[in-house]
């Protein structure tokens, strides 16, 4: 166990290694050689946008003929209960982290009647549905699991495993009693707003007809399993899966099953990262077939220290969160005031400094892959967080061994999968296991389910010209409904900080409503306009679109309208608007 007296210190520095100190940077080459590197990134950019023409499908969601890939591989038996027809007062659609930390604030605000309804047949979201071989979340423990504090735990490892994340879940809900209503393996189908008696009606697919004064949209952003559109999907006669629904049945708990199984996995974004490595270990064989490579880089990893922990004051997560939230505050305010630099110098020290850290990531691959070949194929060509940037120590090493081969289709995917096994270029690779590593439907309106408001407009027609909502949490003529983690909301690395701070803007709006003897809450139509024309005009801080390698961070490098996506003013801003809001409620909303 390494001792990790100063945990916190190190925690802190890691948590902004990504972020370069553009007012002390020392060039260490000269221009041309960022130049070039920045011209190679447009040419695999191009490449890749090449092979996805405007219009095209890239991706399908998990129905018709490959709905089975959406089955609960956790819960295979559903729970025969009876319709439930009652009124609960908050009701969460979705029972992952939103649910569970926003629910803890309206516990301690004496709220009583909460629900939850959950696809999944218990509490988690992701950390329910995603329990492939080496799941973990690489955003450090002590930021990312919520209510350390108030559960009085620390996470046993720098890095948690989704095991224990669940098991955190499981926790939350037990300590504030949210299994007593919760229903799940209950996919909820509408949610309709009663003018007569000022409620929402929530339908679902189990034939309930629930009435809730207020409604959380907590179904999370990345959901539901996509599938890459491949041609011939269906003949394959092998076994398959979703990186989300891991077959144990059939892989054995320790995956003791596959050796003598040949593996095929296609993608290798941040799931395919964790999973080759294991599969790596237990297959006869693996290939990886790659369309562009993830970063990787080291993931620093140790047992937590029991001594620390013990030292740990009450309170030390809400005071870490706070730290780290005052550094980007600070780092912020630094970049606004540095003088005598002007905006485009600003973004090439910037973009100098992300490709330095790139190149980085290119030396430890050179340095770890044996294969030079093999080596060249794993290296990104794109700035560092137009994806989501991954952390590991074995990922890289998998590929030195024999039995593990990459299959780099150059930006082009797989598009055909026959009898046998993935194609490319006419060649089939054999497989007899073929493990779909591509990731999910990107949530853009945070809507899954019919949602009719006032007058009986669905939000989708009201978004139909983009997305308006109030800080990606409210949207006028919806009252009483609160949305999490949608766009129009900051974009935190760590997920958890933004759910926690919308969580406790929505228990604040919920206490106005109770505590002001209102019904009802809605955002001021005015606000809206307001908060939308501010997402847009920071939206062009941002290059993604034009620059970026396609991924779901930039709509595939399509044209996107420009307010639907998060708002790229930071984080501390995002907060600052919240504390505005939360200091004078009134003015923000209709109370009636
Ligand atoms: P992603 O969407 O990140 O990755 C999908 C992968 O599939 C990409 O590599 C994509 O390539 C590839 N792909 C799609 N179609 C094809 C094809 N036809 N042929 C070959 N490759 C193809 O999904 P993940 O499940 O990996 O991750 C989703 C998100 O979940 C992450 O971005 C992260 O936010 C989160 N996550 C977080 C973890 C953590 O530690 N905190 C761990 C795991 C996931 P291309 O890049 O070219 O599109």
């Amino acid at each position: 166990m390494a001792a990790n007296k100063d945990t916190e210190k190190k925690e802190l520095s890691a948590s902004f290694q990504m972020n370069a100190d553009i007012s002390e940077r020392k060039e260490r080459k000269p221009q041309e050689f960022y130049d070039d590197i920045k011209a190679k990134y447009a040419a695999e950019r191009e490449l890749r946008l090449e092979y996805r023409p405007p219009g095209s499908t890239f991706y399908q969601a998990a129905e018709g003929d490959f709905a089975h890939y959406e089955h609960d591989p956790h819960a295979t038996e559903i729970d025969e209960r009876d319709p439930i027809n009652d009124e609960v007062e908050v009701l969460f659609i979705g029972g992952g982290f939103s649910a569970l930390l926003t629910s803890a604030r309206l516990r301690q605000r004496g709220v009583e009647s909460i629900r939850i309804v959950e696809r999944g047949a218990d509490v988690g979201g992701t950390w329910y549905w995603n329990r492939y071989p080496g799941v973990a979340c690489d955003v450090v423990s002590y930021d990312y699991l919520p209510l350390l504090d108030e559960m009085e735990y620390v996470p046993t490892r720098h890095y948690a495993g989704g095991s224990e994340i669940l098991a955190h879940c499981q926790a939350i809900a037990r300590r504030y009693d949210l299994y007593d209503l919760a229903v799940f393996q209950t996919t909820v189908t509408s949610t309709t707003w009663n003018e007569a008696d000022q409620r929402w009606h929530v339908r679902t697919d189990r034939g309930d007809e629930m009435i809730a004064k207020f409604v959380v949209c907590a179904n999370g952003t990345l959901a539901k399993p996509k599938l890459a559109v491949i041609e011939g999907m269906e003949r394959f006669t092998g076994k398959s899966f979703h990186t989300s629904r891991w077959d144990y049945e059939w892989t054995g708990a320790n995956l003791e099953n596959l050796a003598d199984v040949r593996v095929g996995i296609i993608g290798t974004g941040a799931s395919a990262v964790q999973i080759v490595p294991e599969v790596a270990k237990a297959a006869k064989s693996l290939h990886v077939f790659q369309r562009t490579p993830s970063s990787i880089d080291i993931r620093d990893d140790w047992e937590t220290d029991p001594e620390w922990a013990a030292k740990l004051a009450p309170g030390w997560q809400s005071k870490r969160r706070q730290k780290i939230i005052d550094k980007f505050r600070a780092q912020a305010d630094k970049r606004a005031n540095l003088k005598g630099i002007s905006r485009d110098e600003k973004i090439r020290r910037q973009e100098n400094a992300n490709i330095d850290a790139m190149m980085r990531i290119h030396a430890r691959i050179d340095e770890t892959v044996e294969d030079p070949a093999t080596a060249e194929a794993l290296k990104p060509w794109y700035m560092l967080m137009c994806k989501r940037p991954c952390f590991h120590n074995e990922y890289l090493p998998s590929f030195n061994l024999p039995s593990v081969h990459l299959v780099d289709t150059q930006g082009k995917g797989i598009t055909e999968v026959g009898e046998n096994g993935p194609i490319f270029e006419g060649t089939e690779y054999p497989v007899d296991l073929l493990i779909y590593a591509t990731g999910f439907e990107v949530q853009q309106t945070g809507i899954y389910n019919s949602i009719v408001g006032e007058g009986g407009v669905e939000l989708q027609q009201k978004y139909s010209d983009g997305i308006r909502t109030l800080l990606g949490i409210h949207t006028a003529g919806f009252p009483n409904m609160f949305i999490m983690g949608g766009y129009q909301a900051s974009f935190q690395f760590n997920l958890t900080d933004l759910l926690q701070v919308q969580g406790d803007h929505i228990a604040d709006c919920i206490d106005l409503v109770r505590n002001g003897a209102h019904e009802t809450l809605d955002a001021k139509h005015d606000r809206e306009d307001w908060w939308v024309q501010e997402v847009i005009s920071h939206r062009g801080k941002t290059n993604r679109n034009a620059e970026c390698t396609p991924g779901y961070y930039n709509f595939e490098g399509q044209e996107n309208r420009r307010q639907d996506g998060n708002y790229n003013g930071g984080f501390h801003a995002y907060i600052d608007h919240l504390d505005e809001v939360k200091a004078t409620l009134n003015d923000w909303f209709v109370l009636n």
